[in-house]
């Protein structure tokens, strides 16, 4: 259950409904956005009469039953989409956002090339895993801290944001020029984990596990917004399928209804959805077109020597051309570039 408050109620006001609702037992959770405030209560709710809670606390604007799990996500609760700014940057508000760079950082040279060729196309967040969740323990690992610190120099030569994947609470102090905090798909159930990014005062892309439901997501979600962080940009990243000539397979239906079902932007990445370059232009249009707030696309200076996920690299002339062809779409969707 929900309570919508009146706008500019004050803040005793607001501890003290909290308050009153914790004395009776539920957990309650306060949800400030721009547009209102929203107290949701957790807990067994069946016998809570609404309109009576309307009518006697007169801060309470409306009320509404969520049926669903996740909360403080929901669109219910909070109707107005949420933006999410880094720097100069917008995702969400309109905005088509591109995220783009290598799978991995591999070298100062490599990470720098890459950040003025994807700034120069229209990129307007560098991304690069430090470090990497590889399936096989004797593949690379990614440069780790070192990895961490060629991006920040590549952050600081271009003035892009950048974003990096982490693999567990311990590293976070290790992330702390890192514009936005990666959960990789692998890590989208681990709960420690999104509990800690939850305490973390940036925002954190969260990636959809390959075998995850979008109410999983969701969940996932729900455990970071509700830790107090409700910087959370969602990204469907393709899902197992019985299907094997395609890494994964692109769920473009999950962006649409992430869209109606929470207020969180969510973007969406061709490259591990798909496994192969050729895909991957035809994939970032559709992306656009369904609606979502941007996409993230690997590319590398090299992809033949990369040394991760080439396969799916563009190159950098290639990402130029499709940053063009997104453009020209941008116009006819209604959405900054
Ligand atoms: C990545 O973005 O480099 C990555 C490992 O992605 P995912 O977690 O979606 O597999
Ligand atoms: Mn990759």
């Amino acid at each position: 259950m929900v309570f919508i408050l009146n706008p500019d109620v004050a803040k005793e006001k607001v501890d003290e409904f909290v308050l009153g609702w914790e004395q009776k037992g539920f957990s309650t959770i306060l949800s400030v956005g721009t547009e209102h405030t929203a107290v949701c209560l957790i807990g067994n709710t069946a016998g809570v009469d609404l309109d009576h809670v309307v009518e006697t606390n007169d801060i309470v604007s409306y009320g509404k039953r969520i049926t669903e799990q996740y909360k403080v996500v929901n669109r219910t609760v909070h109707e107005a989409s949420t933006v999410i700014r880094v720097g100069d940057v917008t995702i969400g508000e309109g905005f088509f956002t591109v995220i783009s760079g290598p799978c991995s950082v591999e070298s100062n040279e490599q990470i720098l090339e890459i950040a003025q060729s994807v700034k120069k196309s229209g990129a307007k967040i560098l991304r690069g895993g430090a470090f990497k969740p590889r399936t096989s323990p004797y593949a690379f690992q990614g440069k780790q801290a070192e990895g961490l610190e060629m991006l920040r120099m590549a952050k600081k030569e271009t003035g892009l944001p950048i974003v990096s994947e982490i693999m567990n609470q311990t590293q976070i102090d290790l992330f702390e020029d890192v514009d936005i905090v990666q959960v990789g798909a692998r890590n989208m159930q681990n709960f420690d984990l999104l509990r800690a990014v939850g305490g973390i005062k940036k925002p954190v892309l969260l990636k959809r596990g390959l075998a995850n439901t979008i109410e999983e997501l969701l969940m996932s979600a729900e455990y970071i917004v509700a830790a107090g962080n409700p910087q959370v940009i969602l990204c469907e990243r393709g899902i197992r399928s019985f299907e094997t000539m395609t890494r994964n397979t692109l769920d473009l239906s999950a962006v649409v209804l992430l869209k109606q079902k929470s207020h969180l932007p969510v973007i969406a990445d061709p490259s591990h959805a798909s496994g192969i370059r050729s895909l991957v232009p035809p994939l970032a249009k559709a992306i656009l077109v369904v609606g979502a707030d941007g996409l993230m696309v690997e590319t590398h200076n090299n992809p033949a020597q990369a040394l991760c996920d080439g396969a799916q690299s563009l190159d950098l002339a290639q990402f130029n051309t499709l940053m063009e062809e997104l453009r020209e779409r941008a116009v006819l969707e209604h959405k900054i570039m």
